[in-house]
């Protein structure tokens, strides 16, 4: 079996398992595919990375070179993206709990924007900009009402998430009176996200109308930025809908919601992270030993929730091949287990497979996104290397880590 044309017996040999494999072309495309079609004559598109799905140096250097902006939620991924020289002025700033520290580094950057997340916040911010006596655009995070989670979504009188403030409430008001008063913080919009692995755009949709209600209180033309968690394809219970069609509708739906309250803003924005790697993404296992119990038959592979916790986590779901095998009979039905010390363990629980050997390599798809970003050192895992793949040649982006990396910081 084959990726970008590059053997995966070949990578495992040259680099072990368990291995990250990124196809670099299926990530272009899936960056071009969205800059080419979130457009509108009648106000200005960003397509932010949002970075925390994945987030290492080569990939913050080809959303560079696509000229991508970025979302990112840590000093680390600030300091990561810092490190390929990454245009600041082209970032947005996320967080619930920003310190001091990543504020100021921010900041001292040239951050395009900050995403304020609430009073207290904006009250730091505005310190830290008087210190160091610069002018700071900021966007409120908002919390719409709307909640979405792959095929449901809700509308709800929701008042309690962690994440943003509410309109017209009274630290919402506060905010904007210290906008007002401040030559340091320049109210710029709004931003929302509602959620993860989306299907239905009416959520999308619901929240963007919200968003246009709101900026029709303000004379200025806003930014809105409406987050990302474009929903992407695990297993065939998923059916996302493609980026040229997700773009057109919000699109779309702006355009006419600004027509009808007679309405302009300068910007939409939004912040596709999963979508834009989590199919290009593969995680490439070794199978070691195999187990029946009375109900059960087990394949333990050489990874598990330490380069992948999301089916530990909630409960996610994913398909996999036995290397070479893809087109056997699959009447084994299997548990994959990882390596670690917990009974939650299990990669893909109950499912079809041909007959494995020790040895035989297996591949889990759609890994892309919170996987590697994810990953841990639990019961001293080494994390895994990163490669990526494209027109036969292969590129190591982040090597496996060593025994002694994994010590080194301990007294
Ligand atoms: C997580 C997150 C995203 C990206 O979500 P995906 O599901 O990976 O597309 C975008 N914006 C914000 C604020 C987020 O927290």
């Amino acid at each position: 079996m084959k990726i970008q044309n590059v053997d995966l017996m070949y990578l495992k040999k040259k680099y072990g398992t368990p291995l990250y494999i990124y196809d670099e072309k299926h990530i272009k495309d899936n960056m071009d595919g969205f800059l080419k079609y979130f457009h509108s004559s009648k106000f200005k598109t960003e397509i932010l990375y949002a970075s925390k799905a994945f987030s290492v140096k080569e990939i913050y250097r080809i959303a560079k070179e696509k000229g991508m902006n970025l979302d990112c939620v840590s000093l680390g991924e600030l300091y990561t993206a810092k490190s390929v020289d990454f245009d600041f002025s082209k970032i947005y700033f996320h967080g619930n709990n920003k310190s001091y520290e990543e504020i100021e580094y921010a900041v001292k950057n040239g951050i395009g924007i900050i995403v304020v997340d609430n009073l207290m916040e904006l009250e730091l911010l505005d310190s830290i900009c008087a210190k160091l006596n610069k002018t700071q655009e900021i966007i409120i995070r908002v919390n719409v009402g709307v909640s979405a989670h792959t095929h449901k979504f809700i509308v709800t009188a929701h008042v309690d998430s962690k994440f943003g403030v509410l309109y017209g409430s009274d630290d919402y008001k506060k905010m904007i009176e210290i906008c007002n008063n401040s030559k340091f913080v320049k109210f710029k919009g709004f931003h929302s996200h509602i959620g993860s692995q989306i299907f239905d755009l009416e959520a999308f949709r619901a929240a963007l109308v919200k968003l246009i209600t709101y900026a029709k209180d303000y004379k200025e033309k806003l930014i809105l930025n409406i987050g990302g968690g474009f929903g992407v394809h695990y297993t065939n219970e998923d059916s996302p809908i493609p980026f040229n069609k997700v773009s057109e509708i919000l699109i779309k739906t702006c355009e006419e919601e600004l027509a009808k309250e007679n309405i302009e803003i300068e910007k939409l924005a939004i912040e596709p992270g999963r979508s834009i790697v989590a199919e290009a993404g593969y995680t490439l296992y070794t199978i070691g030993f195999t187990k029946k119990t009375p109900n059960k038959e087990y394949y333990f592979i050489d990874g598990g929730m330490t380069d992948n916790i999301r089916p530990a986590l909630y409960q996610a779901k994913y398909d996999c091949d036995i290397v070479g095998k893809e087109n056997e009979p699959r009447n084994h039905k299997v548990t994959i287990a990882g390596k670690c010390c917990e009974s939650g363990d299990l990669i893909i629980e109950d499912y079809n497979l041909p007959e494995a050997k020790t040895g035989d390599l297996l591949i889990t798809y759609t890994t892309g996104a919170y996987g590697y970003s994810m990953s841990s050192n639990y019961n001293k895992a080494l994390t895994p290397a990163v490669v990526f793949v494209e027109d036969g040649k292969d590129k190591l982006v982040s090597r496996r880590q060593t025994l002694d990396e994994l010590i080194e910081r301990e007294i």
